[in-house]
């Protein structure tokens, strides 16, 4: 018979089960037991749907058979099984997406970890054995097959005899050497252990046959203190209690317990950065494990990414990722809802519009809000590691659907500022301000260097006022929605008018306006189509130019619109701001006496540096440089 190939990333994995040093190898049998329940949840899932497979809850199960004698151990399940197809590419090409991309990162890594800490699948066994064949045979199927493999040189598929449906994996346990005992795995003491510490959870029966001893009845007419004999027996006993985490008290479990879960059930390297273990009673009953990650997933701000819990019923799996209980801006939640309340035989499509469902999602949704908010007030340095990863899509949440979330979301959101050059919250920053400040200031740019050295921060640096540093595209987008925080209105440090100066200085500036007119029209003229305007500025202290916006489009904003592919792009209306302190002003001002074609190329220079302090491109580069060169060589 033909051996067939693995494919590469398989083979990959398989070299490494099969030449793994690892302490732990015991871990195989939860991967084979995993495998194991989740075929049977396959096909009770499917004895839910339509009703007609002939089969009962309390039919499945899962059971060891070790085999001292010719030294192999059987793991059984009757759960959907696999025919030819499923067989060779089920087993053929696993490449399990999380762990091996991993491996790959961290190549230098030992192979250790990723074995340890994430499921491995399948190809565990080949830890324990070298010779592994796999016997199933499809639910409703006739034919049953038989896989089987030495090792990485491939594998062999050929007809069976199976009496019913379900998988058996027969392993042939490695001989001893002189550091390994391999025995183990063939002793029943041990494999109950096994079970216990990795798989008490799972759902269905996990049996074996346990050999037990019993003293003999007397025979008649022994004496009273004769030592009893003792007989063996064998009796089938099940090894685990049944009892899925969730379902425990969080009084019997450990963060350790948790952690474990975690990392193996949702294939994540590192811990959770919060736990949260809800149990609830009442207009809709149900368990919740969820858990806030630490990282980002590489394709969470992709399309790709794909959100949701999963969704048992009664204990049953009846969704792996169910989108509708978690809301867009929480969708970085991992974790599952356990509910009596759900009918074990709803459809996928039916879920979408299921009152319970939708009560449940509401109460989750209240749920994460409080334990975000009990992170950032307890576990700070926490909260912070999580707004990096995440507060993006916080922000996101509080600019889409029309600000439906704002509520929800405002008082998780956090800036860099000013004055704490760190992460803080609107509701800090609000405590901060002194008496008198109208609004909360921000001002955006690429990053918080670049912000602080904006002209267009120094008049309310200078009134001692604090600044949120916007340094996101979505960042002002979220503000905008928001409109206000604690009735004070957001305002950007280059909107039109700040409106900060006193009355006194509002005179001068009028006069200054009004003394001005004419040459900010002149310059005005020479940059048609280029800005709006150009004004004397209110709030430039040492520099002589800043860019600013009039109207709601600002220029940040007109840059973010400018990345986007959309057709209409909306655009700053651009005001040209003129320092009247500033000498270059002077210059400004003599030139519109003596030599206004000069002025007129001053005024493109003037632009030009008011584009690229603003972090904007030059409309026309050689232009410029021409421009200057010509000044330098005067
Ligand atoms: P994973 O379980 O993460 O998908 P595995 O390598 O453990 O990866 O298994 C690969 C696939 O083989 C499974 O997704 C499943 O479709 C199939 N499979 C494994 N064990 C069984 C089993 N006992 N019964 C039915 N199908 C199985």
């Amino acid at each position: 018979m033909a051996q067939k190939q693995f494919k590469a990333e398989s083979k990959r994995l398989l070299d490494m089960m099969i030449h793994s040093i690892y302490t732990h190898r015991e871990i195989f049998l939860r991967e084979l037991i995993s495998n194991a329940s989740d075929a049977i949840d396959k096909l009770y899932y499917q004895t839910l749907q339509d009703g007609n497979t002939g089969l009962a809850r309390q039919d499945f199960f899962v059971e060891i058979v070790p085999d001292r004698e010719n030294r192999t151990l059987t793991v059984r399940d009757n759960g959907c099984g696999m025919n030819r197809e499923e067989l060779e590419t089920n087993l053929g090409t696993i490449a399990k997406s999380g762990s091996l991309s991993f491996k790959k990162e961290n190549e230098p890594k030992e192979d250790i970890d990723i074995i340890g800490q994430f499921g491995v699948g399948f190809y565990s066994a080949f830890m324990v054995s070298d010779d592994v064949t796999v016997i199933s045979r499809k639910f409703g199927e006739e034919n049953a097959w038989k896989w089987h493999s030495t090792g990485s040189a491939g594998y062999t598929v050929e007809p069976a005899e199976k009496g019913s449906h379900g998988t058996e994996i027969i392993m042939k346990i490695k001989e001893n050497t002189e550091e390994e005992n391999y025995d183990e795995f063939l002793d029943q003491w041990r494999l109950r252990d096994i079970v216990k510490k990795y798989s008490d959870y799972i759902r269905y029966p996990i049996r074996m046959e346990v050999e037990k001893s019993r003293p003999k009845e007397k025979p008649e007419g022994a004496p009273e203190d004769a030592k009893p004999e003792y007989e063996t027996y064998t009796e089938e006993e099940t090894l685990n209690s049944m009892v899925p985490i969730w379902r425990k008290n969080k009084s019997e479990l450990t963060h350790e317990d948790y952690v474990a879960f975690y990392r193996e059930k949702f294939f994540d390297y590192n811990e959770p950065l919060r736990v949260i273990h809800s149990s609830t009673e009442g207009a809709s009953t149900y368990n919740a494990l969820l858990f806030i990650p630490e990282k980002a997933p590489f394709d969470y701000y992709t399309r790709e990414f794909e959100k949701g819990l999963q969704l048992y019923a009664s204990g049953v799996l009846i969704m792996e990722k169910c989108p509708d209980l978690l809301p867009d801006c929480f969708s970085f939640v991992r974790g599952l809802v356990d509910s009596q309340d759900l009918s074990l035989n709803i459809s996928r499509e039916m879920l979408q519009h299921d009152r319970q469902l939708k009560l449940i999602a509401g109460r989750l949704e209240k749920k994460i809000k409080a334990e975000l908010e009990a992170m950032l007030r307890d576990e700070r340095e926490k909260y912070e590691t999580f707004f990096k990863a995440f507060g993006r899509q916080l922000k996101f949440g509080v600019y889409s659907d029309y600000g439906a979330h704002t509520e929800l979301l405002r008082d998780l959101l956090m800036f860099c500022s000013s004055s704490e050059k760190k992460l803080t919250t609107l509701a800090e920053y609000t405590a901060r301000m002194p008496e008198g400040q109208k609004a909360i200031y921000y001002a955006c740019g690429d990053t918080v260097e670049h912000i602080e050295k904006l002209p267009q921060t120094e008049l309310v640096r200078d009134k001692g006022y604090e600044i949120l540093y916007l340094t996101e595209d979505v960042d002002e987008f979220a503000l905008q929605t928001l409109g206000k925080y604690q009735d004070k209105p957001f305002q950007s440090v280059s909107a039109g008018d700040l409106g900060l100066e006193t009355e006194e200085e509002k005179k001068e500036a009028e006069k200054q306006a009004e003394e001005h007119k004419e040459l900010c029209a002149f310059l005005g003229e020479a940059l048609e189509g280029k800005v709006k305007a150009v004004r004397i500025s209110k709030r430039l202290k040492t520099y002589p130019v800043c860019l600013t916006a009039d109207g709601p489009v600002s220029l940040e904003m007109e840059k973010v619109f400018a990345s986007m592919p959309s057709e209409n792009k909306p655009r700053a209306e651009r005001v040209l701001e003129l320092n009247p302190s500033h000498p270059v002003f002077e210059t400004l001002a003599r030139l519109f006496e003596g030599d206004r074609e000069k002025l007129k190329t001053y005024a493109g220079i003037l632009y030009g540096e008011a584009l690229l302090i603003e972090g904007m491109p030059l409309e026309d580069p050689a232009a410029f440089a021409a421009a200057v060169s010509s000044l330098m060589a005067q």
